[in-house]
């Protein structure tokens, strides 16, 4: 029995690279196989993903990330069998964000009637909501009435409330708090924190985490018996309301070890609060999963927690590639063991089906090069939003019919991801253009027009989409180099960085020319932020006044790429 127990230990802590089976969805590239180092295990070990986005096929045109559902469901299963042998605990969590993104989620009326299914497929601990299951007050009911109930106990919305319909009660999505105990002892009292959404669903209400946190129930939980602190949230592990919620729980318990696992900016980050609180965020789109390992948890010394101020703990962190070599290499016991599970294969088996049943693997043309989100500025031709404004937006947006010449105007954040060379499908209209945000237009003299882009990037930052992650953290493809609160080191795949260029907060179509001042232009933007297009027009034509009209009703940021894809695209092969 002990010779068996030590058997798995040995052999993963000999990484190897070894022939890979095609897995993943039929066809996906696979990356190259490199030496990983061995994971390190602690008394409790954490996997965590964020923003998966319903980016639950994987990504099937980049190796890399190329595992689906599927293949982590194998993954777990395997990481659960590692734990149990080497008598650890281990947590898996999520930290939300499960709509917009990807046409396995987003092709059905109702995002997530499909893809929330298969996601429930995962056997989570731990769950947050993000504020993409608030945007609209159905997918927020939708959350509330049949995602929520999945979950029971491990759908953690601390602070996030929902108006029930039925009973006129506003209560929280899903539960405030949960205490339970792991298999090895360890001791879990877990919450749910959304950061300071504005714009949710008029059906929902966000409260600030540094209210909650004042509030009798949540103080009066801190009273409970636990081990640990487990705070999954749909929030920066930086940002202002992660850290007051860390404090909160460290003003009562002075050396109590919490761990938080946060999500939203879609980079992979890790911070120390101090050397008993850790926080983590796994990344993006399961691109990334995060993995944290935590010793000196079940310190009986620190039973009396004054003894243990300032005594840290040992921690490590790691960001796993999503692809079936990663899932392998830290998850098998030996070389010859199987790595699908019967489970896993029926999930691969379903996200084949489901995505053949939604059609997103329909060709709608072929992208004749490589178009990057944040890799060149976007005045570069191999840039996306160059594409965008210069040939997407004049051919499926501009309305030919008007007498004037016409500047279109969008915010950077509504375009979303690369386009790669090849085949241009359903799926990526939903990858890279997500959002069904419509046009608003007024006819504007061109000395007001001249001057709108200036002032809308000065304007202050609204945000729909998620922040664009900071040059410092993130690099894009062929892979991210992540430099946290313990350095560079984090990632488990050796990457070359490839630099992040910043864009603008807003672009727009080129300005007509040979205009004078007095002439006639019409201005169309999205009515997202129409708020700021008013008072803007103001300003630059203080006795102007201006009607503002819907503009190609019916067309939104999303159709303008398969109208595009299709006229412009289908007549090339791939
Ligand atoms: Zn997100």
């Amino acid at each position: 029995m002990r010779l068996l127990a030590l058997l798995p230990l040995m052999a993963v802590a000999v990484a190897h690279v070894e022939h890979l089976e095609p897995r993943s969805q039929p066809g996906v590239p696979q990356p190259t196989p490199v030496d990983l180092r061995p994971l390190e295990w602690g008394d409790l070990n954490i996997i965590s993903t964020t923003d998966t986005h319903g980016w639950l096929a994987g990504h099937v045109k980049e190796g890399s990330y190329s595992a689906d559902f599927g293949d982590f469901a194998s993954f777990l299963a395997h990481m659960r069998q590692q734990a149990n042998y080497r008598r650890k605990d281990l947590l898996v969590v999520d930290s939300g964000d499960l709509h917009d993104g990807n046409g396995l989620a987003d092709a059905t009326n109702v995002s997530g009637t499909v893809s929330n299914p298969i996601f429930e497929k995962i056997n989570y601990d731990a769950l947050a909501i993000g504020n993409h299951e608030l945007y609209l007050p159905e997918i927020a009911v939708d959350t509330y009435k049949n995602f929520a109930p999945k979950w029971g106990k491990k759908y953690l919305t601390s602070n996030t409330f929902i108006k029930d319909a039925h009973t006129n009660k506003t209560v929280p999505i899903g539960k405030l708090y949960n205490k339970f105990r792991m298999k090895f002892g360890t001791r879990v009292m877990s919450y749910g924190f959304l950061y300071n959404f504005v714009g949710a669903a008029n059906n929902t209400i966000i409260e600030p985490a540094n209210v909650t946190v004042t509030l009798p129930w949540f103080q009066k939980s801190l009273k409970e018996d636990v081990d640990v602190y487990l705070i999954v949230g749909h929030v920066p592990v930086r940002w202002a309301e992660a850290v007051s919620v860390i404090n909160a729980i460290r003003a009562v318990h002075p050396s109590k070890p919490i761990l938080l696992f946060g999500g939203h900016l879609h980079i992979r980050d890790f911070k120390a609060y101090d050397g008993r609180a850790f926080g983590l965020s796994a990344g993006r789109f399961m691109e990334t999963l995060g993995w944290m390992s935590v010793s000196g948890i079940h310190d009986r010394a620190c039973r009396v927690e004054a003894n243990c101020i300032g005594k840290n703990l040992t921690v490590s962190r790691r960001y796993l590639d999503t692809n079936v070599h990663t899932y392998k290499t830290h998850s098998l016991s030996h070389r010859k063991q199987r790595f699908d599970t019967w489970r896993g294969r029926q999930i691969t088996k379903e996200i084949t089906k489901a995505r053949k049943a939604l059609g997103v693997s329909t060709v709608l043309g072929c992208a004749p090069q490589d178009y990057f989100l944040n890799r060149y500025p976007y005045t570069d031709s191999r840039s996306l939003l160059n594409l965008v404004t210069k040939e997407i937006l004049p051919f499926s947006i501009v309305d030919k019919t008007r007498p004037y010449p016409t500047v279109v105007f969008i915010n950077s954040g509504c375009q979303r991801f690369d386009v790669f060379k090849g085949a241009f499908t359903v799926d990526d209209t939903y990858i890279v253009s997500p959002f069904h945000d419509d046009f608003e237009f007024a006819t504007v003299p061109y000395k007001v027009a001249k001057n709108l882009l200036n002032g809308l990037n000065k304007a202050p930052f609204q945000k729909r989409a998620e922040v664009q992650a900071s040059s410092t953290n993130v690099t894009l493809t062929p892979g991210y180099v992540t430099n946290d609160d313990y350095g560079l080191g984090g990632d488990d795949w050796p990457h070359s960085p490839i630099p992040y260029v910043a864009t603008p907060n807003y672009v727009s179509t080129d300005l007509p020319t040979g205009l004078g001042d007095n002439d006639l232009v019409d201005v169309a933007w999205l009515s997202f932020f129409t708020n700021l297009m008013a008072p803007l027009f103001k300003k630059l034509d203080p006795a102007g006044n201006y009607t503002i009209q819907p503009y190609r009703v019916g067309i939104t940021t999303y159709e303008m790429w398969p109208i595009f894809a299709k006229a412009k695209w289908a007549n090339a092969t791939c």
